[in-house]
């Protein structure tokens, strides 16, 4: 193997969020409140340039990909680019992040072509308030969806949850209850100001903290950090067959702990979810002899990464949505 990818800050990078398409079917509030809008003419990765990026960065230690976008499971090759991911035997974990949509009719079909860890945004229990967030009536398809990945095999079902004041705050007895027995992860998202919302930010930021101090208060605990988790925190407790993550970027130290890149739909390479506007690798994605100047490339970017985002100062960089690079 090649180098492993290392930043200046002694960080290694292991897991590649790779976006395959920019496209979404959910108008979700805080992402794509008025749907998706083609942005000219974009051609995503094809499913041959996929392949280049993931065998090189495999060779320098990329060990889990998450595939993500826009919704992934739009594109219609989907289960190839899971069987691609695979083949290579240097990706031990294959990992996906979606809405749900197509979740219940092809759960099993993705197990089966490697997809072994599986994140479904769920952000309300409640259907009423699922269609007021996400914009689709679509909550019990999405449940469906769920107990499909459940009963298919999958290693980790995780749920992603944006904490939203006045939208879902009121959601955490049901969310609690449904885990007490259904051996899921759930997943709260301190909301991530984007180009696109500071006027929705101001009005639905919640800190994490207050959900940490009412799970601590429950007899929930910390669980000890493993290198696997990233900077998510993660409490158990011992009525509970579900877990509960914390993740929240506003945090102190929230990027110590930053083991990720991430790749858009269209083959830039990101350092950071906010900072910067990405760097094309595609004109090095056409053939495998293009494969020693693209690890090149990645460790000479490598050095430009930031030690934190800027966040906090109200800088979100030029990131209008997280469905461009796929949260
Ligand atoms: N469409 C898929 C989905 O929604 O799961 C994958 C892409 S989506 C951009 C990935 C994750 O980012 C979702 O869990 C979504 O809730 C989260 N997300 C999107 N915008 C966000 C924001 N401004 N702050 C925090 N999380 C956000
Ligand atoms: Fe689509 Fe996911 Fe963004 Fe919702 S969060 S609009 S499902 S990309």
């Amino acid at each position: 193997m090649s180098q492993q990818l290392q930043d200046d800050f002694g960080r290694r990078f292991h897991y590649l969020r790779m976006s395959v398409t920019d496209v979404c079917n959910f108008k979700c509030s805080y992402c794509l409140p008025d749907g998706y809008h083609p942005n000219g003419k974009q051609s995503f990765l094809t499913l041959s340039e996929i392949e280049h990026l993931v065998a090189a960065f495999a060779k320098v230690g990329t060990r889990k990909v998450r595939i993500t976008g826009g919704e992934p499971t739009l594109r219609k090759d989907f289960t190839d680019i899971v069987r691609l991911l695979a083949d290579n035997d240097a990706i031990h974990t294959i990992a996906t992040t979606t809405n749900g949509y197509r979740l219940e009719k092809n759960a099993q079909e993705w197990y089966d072509a490697g997809l072994r860890r599986i994140n479904i945004s769920v952000d309300s229990l409640d259907p009423r308030m699922f269609y007021q967030i996400t914009g689709e009536n679509r909550f019990d398809q999405v449940m469906s969806g769920v107990d499909a990945a459940l009963n298919a095999g999958f290693e980790r079902v995780k749920i992603n949850a944006v904490l939203l004041k006045d939208l879902n705050d009121k959601d955490l007895p049901r969310f609690l209850h449904w885990i007490k027995h259904t051996p899921i992860d759930l997943r709260f998202i301190e909301l991530m100001e984007t180009g696109l919302g500071h006027e929705y930010f101001q009005a639905h930021h919640l800190a994490g903290e207050a959900i940490k101090g009412r799970l601590m208060a429950e007899g929930w605990l910390y669980d000890q950090p493993s290198a696997e988790d990233g900077p998510a925190q993660n409490f158990s407790h011992p009525d509970y067959q579900g877990r509960i993550g914390l993740i929240m970027p506003y945090s102190k130290d929230f990027c110590a702990s930053c083991n990720r890149l991430r790749v858009s739909a269209v083959g830039k390479l990101h350092l950071c979810l906010f900072t910067e506007q990405g760097l094309d690798l595609r004109d090095l994605l056409q053939s495998t002899a293009q494969q020693p100047a693209l690890i090149e490339r990645l460790h000479q970017q490598l050095h430009l990464k930031k030690e934190t985002h800027f966040l906090h100062q109200g800088i979100t960089g030029v990131t209008q949505h997280l469905a461009s690079i796929g949260g």
